[in-house]
């Protein structure tokens, strides 16, 4: 880690040929002021992702490479969605700088906590997560979405930052890392929390779209939402199991008031025992639901190969010492 870091910017880009025009020039415009501060290396770039765009974007980015050797990009096969568009600038960043900050590109998030970010990493923190301070300019339907798709998600057992999305820096150590959660589905935000190391918060205000449209609809918000809850933790299936043993115990509760009712003689024939196999099946199909259940969640744990553990200091390690 040297005094100036190099910095790689990722901006995923998916049909974008209105809005990238314009705010290429606004990172190129920031990039050069924080080397100029000697905040961050020369060697620092823009990398685009283009995410398989079927408009010009890819041909804009080419340009912009011509034009500043700054501006780097790399274009995916196809449209792979937002999350792993990231992901790709990320891994192709990670061996070539310091620190990474990931942002949209339609402009939405305000370019000048970066500088806060990096302040945040020279302190010491490896993970700097930007969250939106207000949200006035969202409307109001947008916003009471969003936040109770937070809400939901933490009450889900998915851990995220409030309000945090995927605009946050994070150090090329943390990426070493991260490169061994081998998962498919992958949902960023709730991710790097699991990675660990100190990190931190800084607020920002967001911003409406400079220019195009938004990409996210309710429809693929709550695709994200259920992906991130079914990706992150296995609590829906705990709450059947939950379900299978209060199942279990009213039907136990059943099956003796069939029984009693039978014999003080306030039933026609055959209900009680009719009674008594509906909830006996009941319980027990909802409670050997649950413990299946529970198995499976494990499997699909397990199936992700995620690391066991990760280090973060050693004593015998130099910056240990100097301490
Ligand atoms: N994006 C992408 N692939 C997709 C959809 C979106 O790379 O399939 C990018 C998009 O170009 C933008 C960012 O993800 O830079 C966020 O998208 P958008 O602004 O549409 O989402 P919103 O801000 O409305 O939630
Ligand atoms: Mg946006």
């Amino acid at each position: 880690m040297g005094l100036n870091p190099i910095l790689y910017i990722i901006i995923p880009c998916y049909n974008e040929e209105k809005v990238l025009p314009i705010t290429c020039k606004m990172f190129l415009k920031k990039l050069y002021a924080l080397i100029d501060t000697g905040k961050i290396s020369d060697k620092s770039r823009i990398l685009f992702v283009n995410d398989g765009s079927k408009d010009s974007t890819w041909k804009i980015i080419c340009g912009l490479a011509r034009e500043d050797v700054h501006y780097i990009g790399i274009s995916q096969s196809r449209n792979r969605g937002h999350q792993n568009a990231v992901l790709a600038g990320l891994m192709e960043a990670r061996d070539r700088c310091d620190i990474t900050i990931s942002i949209d590109c339609d402009g939405q998030d305000d370019i000048n906590a970066m500088d806060a970010m990096i302040e945040e990493y020279l302190g010491g923190c490896e993970i700097v997560y930007g969250v939106r301070s207000r949200r006035d300019t969202d409307t109001f339907f947008k916003r009471t979405t969003a936040e109770g798709f937070y809400k939901i998600l933490n009450w889900m057992g998915a851990e995220v930052v409030f309000n945090h999305a995927d605009y946050r820096l994070v150090s090329n150590r943390v990426l070493r890392e991260f490169a061994n959660f081998e998962e498919v589905n992958i949902f960023l935000r709730g991710m790097f929390p699991l990675v660990g190391f100190k990190s931190t918060s800084v607020y920002y205000e967001r911003t409406e779209r400079i220019a195009g449209e938004s990409h996210y609809p309710l429809k693929k918000m709550l695709t994200l939402a259920f992906d991130g809850i079914t990706s992150l933790s296995v609590k829906p299936i705990r709450m059947i199991a939950s379900l299978g043993c209060i199942v279990a115990l009213l039907s136990f509760i059943g099956i003796i008031w069939a029984v009693v009712g039978n014999f003080t003689g306030h039933t026609i024939s055959g209900w009680a025992s009719t009674v008594c196999i509906i909830c006996f099946m009941g319980g027990i199909q909802m409670l050997c639901l649950g413990v299946i259940g529970e198995y499976i969640g494990k499997i699909y744990m397990e199936t992700k190969h995620r690391p066991r553990y990760i280090i973060s200091e050693r004593t015998e390690e130099r910056e240990c010492l100097n301490q």
